[in-house]
């Protein structure tokens, strides 16, 4: 098996790495502006064999690997579930939607921030930065994002959106709450708009608990029905978040996420083929002193 981010994974074996145009995934022959939405070639039985490489984004022209016999190239190079879910999706809503996007969450940041402090984490679960939300924290790590999706996302919505999703605002005729979505990155074209402009608390809920409930699901040891339920998930979110932020807020990490549970389906649990462990080592790799010397350069006493 190749684990790897979407990066590293195209220079292994030979994956082509053009988001813009033609076919983007090397699992399936899906189109850049196919991105959230649901075709009818892909009903059918899972996981699926691997299409013919002409349909999709692999060309396995130049790598050792094809060589290897019993070795399927495509199926055995699964998509990553951490830079795929945790730093792909789960980034791209809290940072570049709801903080970014949103205005600090309609200035709510603070709010959440003073609830992520509070919250009671045990000790065995990676605690998540007080200023989640500020980038100058720096970037989650993937367990932070876990803790983030399964323990404080959902609580956190319901405090500060209480208004509308304790009392019904719509049917009340309360004052719904809603922002303004200004996004500060990707562009809008033709054919991939931008869904700029107000959106509904009540709108923004429901994909939120979708991705915390994709995130939950993907800690777990899943049996078929799991699995499916997962499935489900991870397209409903796609095509709600088209739906609300328009298709070209869509990212491939987006798309790539609707093939783990494929991939859960030949290898078992997402740690069997996630880049977490490795991603650990780096870090540890990156505390090594090296006495100021950069670039691999070490001195001795
Ligand atoms: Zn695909």
């Amino acid at each position: 098996m190749v684990v790897a981010d979407s990066a590293a994974r195209c220079k292994v074996v030979d994956f082509k790495q053009t988001f813009a145009r033609d076919y983007l995934c090397p699992y399936c022959p899906k189109h850049v502006n196919q991105l959230g939405t649901h075709k009818p070639w892909e009903e059918g039985p899972h996981p699926r064999p691997a299409p013919p490489t002409m349909q999709t984004a692999a060309r396995l022209d130049s790598t050792v690997l094809k060589k290897l016999k019993n070795f399927n190239i495509v199926l055995s190079s699964p998509p990553d579930p951490m830079h795929a879910v945790h730093g792909g999706m789960c980034q791209r809503f809290w940072f570049d939607f709801l903080v970014d996007g949103c205005g600090n969450i309609g200035k709510d940041l603070e709010a959440a921030q003073t609830i992520i402090s509070k919250a009671k984490i045990p000790t065995s679960i990676k605690r998540p930065d007080n200023r989640m939300g500020d980038r100058g924290a720096g970037p989650p790590s993937a367990e932070q994002w876990v803790t983030f999706f399964r323990c404080q996302l959902p609580f956190i919505m319901l405090h500060i959106w209480a208004p509308t999703l304790a009392y019904d605002g719509r049917a009340s005729g309360v004052r719904e709450q809603h922002f303004r979505f200004e996004p500060k990155t990707g562009s809008s074209k033709e054919d991939r708009p931008l869904l700029e402009g107000m959106k509904h608390v009540s709108d923004i809920f429901p994909v939120a608990m979708l991705l915390c409930c994709i995130v939950e699901l993907m800690e777990q040891d899943l049996d078929d029905d799991g699995v499916e339920e997962l499935r489900q998930y991870i397209k409903s979110f796609n095509i709600k978040l088209k739906d609300l932020c328009g298709q070209g807020w869509l990212t491939f990490n987006q798309h790539i996420a609707e093939h783990i549970p494929d991939a859960i389906k030949r290898f078992g649990a997402t740690r069997n083929f996630s880049c977490l462990p490795f991603e650990r080592y780096n870090g540890k790799l990156g505390r090594i002193n090296n006495s100021g010397h950069k670039q691999g350069k070490m001195r001795g006493p």
